[in-house]
Order: structure tokens, then C-alpha cells, then sequence
């Protein structure tokens, strides 16, 4: 594979950018929460799901 001009841009960075997932929410998603296989779900300190807290 020749993509030497790709390859610095297919870098990932550590920042992952995740949002509330609560609709209409634009806060950060400072929380997450993963539920089995899923992928984590990230919500603000103001829209946590209760679910996860008994987990
Ligand atoms: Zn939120």
C-alpha cells in the first residue's frame, strides 16, 4: 500500500469528541456509560441515565 500522503492525516487523535447523547443536549458528555457490547453512551452530569447508577 502506497498512501504515504494519507497516512499523517489517518492519525487518531485522543481527543474523542462525544456529546450528550440527550436529544437537544449540547453539552459535553463528560459521563459515559456502556451497557453490555454497545458502545459507551455519553451524557452530561444533567442527563446521566438512572439505569446505569444501580449497575
Ligand atoms: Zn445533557
Amino acid at each position: 500500500m502506497s498512501d504515504e500522503a494519507g497516512s499523517s492525516a489517518r492519525k487518531e487523535t485522543v481527543t474523542y469528541e462525544h456529546w450528550c447523547k440527550h436529544p437537544g443536549c449540547k453539552k459535553w458528555g463528560s459521563l459515559g456509560f456502556a451497557s453490555g457490547k454497545e458502545d459507551p453512551q455519553w451524557f452530561c452530569a444533567e442527563h446521566q441515565p438512572e439505569w446505569k447508577l444501580n449497575a
